[in-house]
């Protein structure tokens, strides 16, 4: 199949590669040139615009930091619905909101493009390994005829329902991943203050009741290195919030731990540290508590 992949950043560029490895032909995009470089180097193809990027593509991925981009690179002016041809699939990748990627089918339908949403789980490292999981919304024949792709970039591919219905179960996954984020570095920060080793409460937490993903993924290789470069950045944590507490919003449903949690990332921004990984947070409670959680 010949696959056009926009949106070269932390997970894109390496779900391009390993697209690319499987042997598909591959044409990419990004609006920073040097993010192109390697995948042109590996052999991949490099478009002039997003609508050049399309033309002649069965499969369209897109990977954009959120709604509003996503809309734009997909209906705006040069994108992806004027160079896709009839037939062609789009696949978007993104966390964005259910409504967006739903007015975006609609008017790719009026051009017989289909789209699917599949907002993906794991991380850099699981789309590095080629082992996301995968959560998709639209036809459940359409996925069928993807399914070679997706199986280039994860293990785990999951049909969800109708259109938008992935993206509405990755705003879940990640309001836990914050929520659990923040209550890792507020409770790693108490445990130091209180005289406790970090390592020996990581050794010991991560095997208890209190352990989590967010613990896992982010003590070892983030907060205890002191190395906060992303990851998942906590910009896009912000975001997915966001779409979290609007979607609670529509549906009148409380949502205490995730407004909490988005001020405590917007405490971290106000900081300048919306570039960084989630981890980071940790960094607010150490000034407070005049701590250092490392290693
Ligand atoms: P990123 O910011 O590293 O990458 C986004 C890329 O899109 C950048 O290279 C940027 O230059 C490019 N871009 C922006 N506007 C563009 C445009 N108009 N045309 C072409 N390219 C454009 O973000 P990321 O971490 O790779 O995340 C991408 C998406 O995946 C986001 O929606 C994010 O929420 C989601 N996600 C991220 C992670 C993670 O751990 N980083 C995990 C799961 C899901």
């Amino acid at each position: 199949m010949k696959v056009g992949f926009i949106g070269l950043g932390v997970m894109g560029k390496s779900m391009a590669i390993n697209i690319l490895n499987s042997g598909h032909k591959l044409k990419v995009y990004d609006v920073i040139e040097e993010s192109m470089i390697e995948l042109k180097e590996k052999g991949a193809e490099i478009g002039d615009s997003t609508a050049d990027t399309c033309e002649g593509c069965d499969v369209i991925m897109t990977s954009l930091p959120n709604s509003k981009i996503v809309e734009e690179v997909i209906l705006g002016k040069n994108g992806v619905l004027e160079g896709a041809e009839k037939g062609s699939i789009i696949v978007d990748l993104s966390s964005i909101t259910p409504k967006v990627i739903q007015n975006i089918y609609e008017k790719c339908a009026d051009k017989g493009i289909e789209v699917i949403d599949a907002p993906v789980s794991g991380g850099a490292k699981g789309a590095e390994e080629g082992t996301l999981t995968i959560m998709v919304g639209g036809k459940a024949e359409v996925l069928e005829k993807v399914k070679p792709i997706l199986e280039c970039i994860g293990k785990k591919i999951n049909y969800v329902g109708q259109i938008g219905a992935g993206d509405t179960v990755k705003l879940i996954n990640n309001l836990l991943l914050g929520v659990n984020m923040v209550a890792c570095a507020e409770a790693l920060a108490l445990g130091t203050k209180a005289g406790i080793k970090p390592d020996v409460l990581y050794e010991i937490i991560s095997q208890s009741s209190g352990s989590s993903y967010a613990l896992k993924a982010k003590y070892e290789n983030f907060i205890s290195q002191g190395n906060f470069e992303p990851g998942f950045m906590i910009d896009l944590q912000y975001k997915d919030l966001e779409l979290a507490i609007s979607t609670a919003k529509d549906l009148n449903a409380p949502m205490f731990m995730g407004n909490i949690a988005q001020q405590i990332f917007e405490t971290a921004r106000a900081e300048g540290l919306g570039k960084k990984d989630i981890s980071a947070v940790i960094n607010l409670y150490e000034k407070w508590l005049n701590i250092s959680v490392r290693k």
